[in-house]
This record gives structure tokens, C-alpha cells and sequence, in this order.
């Protein structure tokens, strides 16, 4: 008989444990190597375990183990870098380590069903023999722009992947008219190890680059194979893509692979499209708009060595690369690299958690960097970069404030806006009015009553989407049709309160009827295309009015848009949340940055009932840079992070009592170096029928924070509160 054989595992469950089984002798002829996969019964289901441990021994009685019921015979082993990766992952955000693994694996990787995956199917031009393609093509050049813009695409490359090609911002539909006209063909390619070649780097495509840039690629090139952490501090423009394209040419050129995270690629289809002219090597994706198939792709030619880059979001972390050389994190600040719910990660933090671990390089890059990486950059503890130039010459937008407090507004603009907004269009400019509000306005009210519609499962104002005619809760999506009456009082004088993007749209495109306006939020984009159609529409010079969320903020140049109007900023100013004011001078300096390339100077305009303001007044005459030193100053005084650590248990339950209960009943453990504040109501206190409270863990030392954390966590078995609510932990919280 052959030796016992027990297995650890990973099991999709959220229990912070690993669940120890054992193999049964028919199966001991397998090999079982920590990141192999299992299938185990689990109560009465079948799942998928990760082995994180194997031994001849147990602690257990052997007869109590259960038998695992077989090994995944496919050869997707998650490899011994990234599992250790994710088990500390777990240590350091306190989660359940089954669900890490969960949530960092591909969905088809973590089924009992066995996959299959088709090979890549790829795009190539159709070399041109005879007559008819040549008319085609003609005919391409004189209508079909989109058409004519793909054939160029796919002819600038070797060859193109479907989800590149729609991540690019062009459809099935377009694909198929080229193919039809024998413009392009596709064919099945089985992916192979990347390899340098000489034509991998489309030099013609590099530019010069400045000293300031120059210094920051050789600073990086002379410090590859090792870890060291850059950050790339430069105004929007300054041509930190081109650092970040010379410094990946360093590292392909040895065989090594490159990982870059951006918060949202569907957004910035310009930052993908340089990347693709610019290295003709396999580049694979990783983001929202893929299938599970398409995922799994990725993974798999990851794993295998044969993508050279692997551009994604924040999960795009979790992909194994095998020689991977270089990480770059492309606006570094962004707030979408922490997720918001279960398996609380950041994914600028895991980033450098894996520079390390693997003894490579990592570049953050941002024209406003978190105040937490600047702290990190002015220490030394990172290598500090700036980029103080604008790239090709242009000038960096000036901001100015328009004092809104003793002056009428008309649907939330100033008769003064208003003027600027008319000259801009009569030099026959483009605009930009950006307000972080979708929606025609975010409450509806009754006019003798003052009754307010309220999301009952949240205590929220409903906002009012006048052109569905639905009032939606921003908080819960939960929807529900306008009321034709109060129903408190019956009257029908119910009108909306404040403005949304909506609102503003209607408005100007009736003051400014002989121009166009177009409306880019996530209420407007929904469809699939729908944004890369407005955004060509933009660029094509056929609106002059842009009006638009946050989404506008996001990597997009305007070139032709002079004046962006930022509306009702003024919450940012007094919010009780420490990030506030650093996440709006963020937005300011990201929207203003949209504006004024090329020759033409740009005007940012912020209208604000305090103009006084000195966090306003600071970043509107110092800049972004003098604002955060400030910032951290301040930060520094109250112990806030960077200068402290903090931690947040968060639980909701259907009645307040309980969540308050548990969590006081936690705050009354005695922690060594740890100060707890709370329980407090969560900023949003009722969400979707739960309440929500939290309590804040905060500590000078990681290791106090990590120690209180753990301490707290082992004592919620005995709180007798545990049963009736749920809860998590927050490390490094982003909001309150
Ligand atoms: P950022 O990423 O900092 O916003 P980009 O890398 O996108 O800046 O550069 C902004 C613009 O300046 C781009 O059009 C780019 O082609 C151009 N640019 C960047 N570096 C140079 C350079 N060294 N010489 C000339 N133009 C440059
Ligand atoms: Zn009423
Ligand atoms: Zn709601």
C-alpha cells in the first residue's frame, strides 16, 4: 500500500480556512503539486479546490476526511508565482483565501465542466490581385470612414485578434464588409511562444524624445530584473505613454513580457490603439467587454508565454505571465483599481506587491498622483519622475473660477459661463461642460408640500431620467414611473430639483440651438459602440457641445475643445471624507487636461458658491502638486494615510440595531496599538434595504493594523451578534 496522501485546499466558500481531504488510492498515480486543481464533494456539491499544501500527514482522523473525487486533467496549473501572489493577497486584506482565488481565476477556470479553448482566430489584409478589390478599396476611401479606418488598422499589423479589433472600437458588421469585399481574411493560428523580432518594434512610429523623458527611460532600463517602483509624475500630454512605449521596447527586446493596468480600456481606445502601432507582437486583452471564453484566452496564452503584452484592468493583475519584466500602472490615482465590494484589493498595490515579488520593475504614472504615491515618491521609498512639459508645445489649460454665490443661475449656469460658451462657438471651438450627475436632476419634489420621492429601500431622493420617464435610485438601481400626483397631497405641482447632465443637455441645445450637443454619460453610451460612435462624431467636429460625467475625464483628448465649464464641485469642499478634496482637485486637473492641444490654448472655468475657498484657491494658483504637499501636510497632523494605517469593518443587516450591536460589541476588544473609532452609519446609511454601519481600525504600524485585525476577526465567533448581519473588512479603505 502506498503512503497517505492529504491535500489542502482553496475552496470557493467564505471561510477563512483552508479544507484538508485526502486522495483516495485509485487516484494516486496523479501528480499533486500546489496549484493543481481538484474536484471535491463540498456538503452536497461538487467544486473546485486549489491545492495549496500536500503531505503524508494530517492533524485530522483520517477516516473523518472526505476523498477528493478527481484531479482536472487540463493542464491550466496555476503556477507557483501567482498562487503566491494571491495567499498573500489574502493575508493582507484579511479575506477568505477560497474566494481570492475565486475571484483572481478566470470564470471557466473555476467549473467542474471541462473547456475546450478554439485556437485564436486572426485578421489579415488580402494581398491585392485582382481588379475588383481595387475598386473595392477605392470605394472605401470615398464613403465608409469606419470601414476605411479598420482596413488601415488591420494592414498596419501582421495580425489583429477579434477582441483587439472591437476593444478598438469597430464591429462584427464592418469585419464582415471587408471580409465580403476580399479585403481581409481571417485565419485559425495555434499561438506560440513570443518572440523578438526585428519587425516587432515599428520604429518609424518612435518619437524623439525629450531630456525630461529620456532621463525616465534610461533611469527604468538601467534597473530591469530588479525591483524599483517609478513614478511618473506629468501633466496630461507630456508624452508619458511615449516613456512608457521606449521603456517596454527595453524589455520585450529580451523576450520578457509586459503587464499594463488602465482603469477602463473601452474609454480609452486611443491609449490601445498606440500600443498596437507601436509593437507588431501578440497583444492580449483583459477587460469587462470580453466573454468568459475570450478571458480564458487571455489566461491561457499569458500562461504560455505567448502574449508579449497584456493590457487590462484591474483584475489583469491576476494573469500569469511567465517571464514577465515590467508592470505599468497607467493613472495610478484612478479610484477603479480598488474593488468596492467582497475581495477589497487594489490593484495599484497588488501591482507593487508583485514587482517585488518577483524582482522587477514597476512604473505609476499620473498627471495627479494619489497623495499616497506622491508620499512614497518624496520619501525616496519610490524613484520620483516629472514631467513638467507639455509634449509638441501646447500649453497647459489655465483655470479660473466664477463666483456663483450672489448671481442667478439659469438651469445651473451663469450668465458669465454663458458669454464664454457663446464666444468659444463663434470662433467655432468646441466646449465641454462637465458635471458628475447622470440624469435630469437628482430629485423631484412637490412645490406646497415639499414632499420629496424617496427610494424606500435606500432613505435616497430618487433622480429623475425625464426622457425614460422613470425616477431611478442611484444607489440600488431600483426603479420606479414618475407619480402624476403627490401622493402626500395630492397637488401636481411636482418639479424636479437641481440638474443632472440631462437637464443641461436640454438646455443648451435649445440656448444654443444652431449648434450641436451631445450628451456622453453612462446613460447615453449603454449601447455597445455607442461610445466610440460619439466620440468620432466628436472628433469629426460634428457636435460643439460636449456635456458629460466623469467618463469625459478619462484619457480623451479634445484637441478642438478651447473651454471646459466644471459645474458644482461645492459638496467636494465641506465632505466629512478625508479623500474628498483629493479626488476633486483629481477631477478638476484630469477634465482641464482633456482641453486645449495642439495650437489652440484651452480655459478651464469653475463655477463654485466659494470662490475664497482655500483648498480652491490653492490648486487653481499653486497647481496640483502644491495642493497635495499640502494636502499631505494636513494629512500628516491628523495621522491619516499615508501617515497612519486604517482599516474598516463594514456590516449591514436588515434592522439598524444589529449591525450597530455587532460592531460595538467588536470596538470593545482591547487592541495593543490600534485605536477604533465607531460604529458610525456608513455614509450611504441605508442601501437597498440594509443598513450599514462601519468602524474604523486605525494604527501607526501595517503590522499594529494587520495584528488588531486579526485580533478582531478571531473574536467574531463569539460575538453574539455575528449571526444576524453581514460583514467584511476593508484594508486601506478608498471611502467611508
Ligand atoms: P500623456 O500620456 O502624458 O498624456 P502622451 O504620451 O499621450 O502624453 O503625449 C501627448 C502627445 O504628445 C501625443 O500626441 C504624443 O504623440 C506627443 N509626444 C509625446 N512625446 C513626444 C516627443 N518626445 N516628441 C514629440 N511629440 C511627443
Ligand atoms: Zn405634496
Ligand atoms: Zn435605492
Amino acid at each position: 500500500m502506498s503512503q497517505p496522501l492529504f491535500l489542502q485546499l482553496a475552496i470557493p466558500v467564505p471561510m477563512r480556512q483552508l479544507f484538508t481531504y485526502s486522495v483516495p488510492e485509485s487516484l494516486q498515480n496523479n501528480e499533486f503539486a500546489i496549484g493543481e486543481r481538484v474536484i471535491v464533494p463540498f456538503g452536497n456539491r461538487q467544486v473546485i479546490g486549489i491545492i495549496l499544501a500536500v503531505s503524508n500527514k494530517t492533524e485530522f482522523a483520517q477516516e473523518k476526511l472526505k476523498p477528493i473525487t478527481s484531479k482536472v486533467t487540463a493542464h491550466h496549473k496555476i503556477p507557483l508565482p501567482l498562487t503566491q501572489l494571491l495567499m498573500t493577497c489574502a493575508r493582507y486584506y484579511h479575506h477568505p483565501i477560497g474566494d481570492v482565488f475565486q475571484q483572481a481565476l478566470p470564470v471557466l477556470l473555476r467549473q467542474v465542466d471541462n473547456i475546450t479553448l478554439a485556437p485564436t482566430l486572426y485578421w489579415q489584409c488580402q494581398p491585392l490581385t485582382d481588379e475588383t478589390q481595387e475598386i473595392e478599396l477605392a470605394k472605401l476611401t470615398t464613403r465608409a470612414t469606419k470601414q476605411q479606418q479598420l482596413y488601415h488598422l488591420i494592414s498596419n499589423h501582421q495580425q489583429l485578434s477579434w477582441p483587439e479589433i472591437r476593444t478598438l472600437g469597430f464591429s462584427k458588421t464592418q469585419l464582415s464588409a471587408l471580409e465580403k469585399k476580399q479585403l481581409i481574411v481571417s485565419t485559425e493560428k495555434e499561438s506560440e511562444p513570443f518572440q523578438w523580432h526585428s519587425d516587432s518594434l515599428n520604429q518609424q512610429d518612435e518619437l524623439n524624445l525629450s531630456a525630461e523623458q529620456a532621463v525616465i527611460v534610461s533611469a527604468v532600463s538601467q534597473l530591469l530584473k530588479q525591483y524599483s517602483c517609478h513614478l511618473v509624475d506629468g501633466i496630461t500630454g507630456s508624452g508619458k505613454t511615449e516613456v512608457y512605449l521606449q521603456t517596454m521596447t527595453k524589455v520585450l527586446s529580451q523576450n520578457q513580457q509586459v503587464l499594463v493596468l488602465v482603469p477602463e480600456i473601452g474609454l480609452t481606445p486611443q491609449t490601445l490603439n498606440r500600443f498596437e502601432q507601436r509593437f507588431n507582437v501578440p497583444i492580449f486583452l483583459h477587460h469587462s467587454g470580453l466573454n468568459d471564453k475570450e478571458r480564458l484566452a487571455t489566461w491561457h496564452n499569458a500562461y504560455q508565454g505567448n502574449a508579449a503584452i497584456v493590457i487590462g484592468t484591474r483584475s489583469a493583475i491576476f494573469t500569469p505571465l511567465p517571464d514577465l519584466g515590467l508592470i505599468i500602472v497607467d493613472e495610478e490615482h484612478d479610484a477603479s483599481f480598488k474593488q468596492q465590494d467582497s475581495f477589497r484589493y487594489h490593484g495599484r498595490d497588488v501591482a507593487i506587491l508583485r514587482a517585488k515579488q518577483l524582482n522587477i520593475p514597476i512604473i505609476l504614472g499620473s498627471a495627479t498622483p494619489s497623495f499616497e504615491s506622491l508620499h512614497n515618491a518624496l520619501n525616496a521609498k519610490y524613484h520620483y519622475h516629472r514631467l513638467t512639459k507639455r509634449a509638441g508645445g501646447s500649453t497647459e489649460a489655465k483655470i479660473a473660477l466664477i463666483d456663483v454665490a450672489n448671481q442667478p443661475l439659469e438651469f445651473g449656469l451663469s450668465r458669465p459661463l454663458k458669454q464664454l460658451i457663446t464666444n468659444t462657438l463663434a470662433r467655432g471651438e468646441q466646449v465641454l461642460v462637465f458635471l458628475n450627475r447622470r440624469g435630469f436632476s437628482p430629485a423631484i419634489n412637490c412645490q406646497e408640500c415639499h414632499w420629496v420621492a424617496n427610494c424606500q429601500r435606500c432613505e435616497r431622493p430618487y433622480t429623475l431620467h425625464r426622457s425614460q420617464g422613470l425616477l431611478i435610485c442611484h444607489h440600488c438601481a431600483s426603479q420606479k414611473r414618475v407619480p402624476p400626483q403627490c401622493p402626500d397631497c395630492g397637488s401636481i405641482r411636482i418639479k424636479p430639483v437641481g440638474q443632472g447632465t440631462e437637464q443641461i443637455e436640454e438646455y443648451l441645445s435649445e440656448h444654443f440651438n444652431h449648434h450641436s450637443t451631445v450628451r456622453i454619460d453612462r446613460d447615453s453610451t449603454r449601447r455597445k459602440g455607442e461610445l466610440n460612435k460619439l466620440l468620432q462624431q466628436v472628433s469629426n467636429k460634428e457636435h460643439q457641445i460636449l456635456i458629460g460625467t466623469q467618463m469625459l475625464a478619462k484619457g480623451h483628448h479634445f484637441p478642438d475643445v478651447t473651454l471646459v465649464a466644471i459645474l458644482d464641485i461645492d459638496g467636494a469642499l465641506f465632505s466629512f471624507d478625508y479623500r474628498a478634496a483629493e479626488n476633486m482637485a483629481q477631477l478638476i486637473v484630469q477634465v482641464a487636461g482633456r482641453a486645449g492641444r495642439a495650437s489652440k490654448p484651452g480655459k478651464v472655468i469653475i463655477q463654485t458658491q466659494y470662490p475664497q475657498h482655500p483648498l480652491l484657491q490653492d490648486l487653481v494658483n499653486n497647481g496640483y502638486q502644491h495642493f497635495a504637499q499640502q494636502g499631505l501636510t494636513e494629512r500628516q497632523m491628523a495621522l491619516l494615510p499615508p501617515f497612519g494605517y486604517q482599516a474598516l469593518f463594514r456590516a449591514d443587516a436588515n434592522y439598524p440595531s444589529y449591525p450597530e450591536k455587532f460592531l460595538r460589541q467588536l470596538s470593545q476588544i482591547n487592541l495593543n496599538d490600534c485605536e477604533i473609532a465607531g460604529p458610525m452609519p456608513a455614509a450611504i446609511e441605508k442601501r437597498a434595504g440594509k443598513y450599514r454601519y462601519h468602524l474604523i481600525v486605525q494604527a501607526k504600524s501595517r503590522t499594529a493594523l494587520h495584528q488588531g485585525i486579526s485580533q478582531l476577526i478571531n473574536h467574531i465567533p463569539n460575538n453574539e451578534w455575528q449571526t444576524k448581519v453581514r460583514w467584511s473588512v476593508d484594508i486601506d479603505p478608498q471611502d467611508l
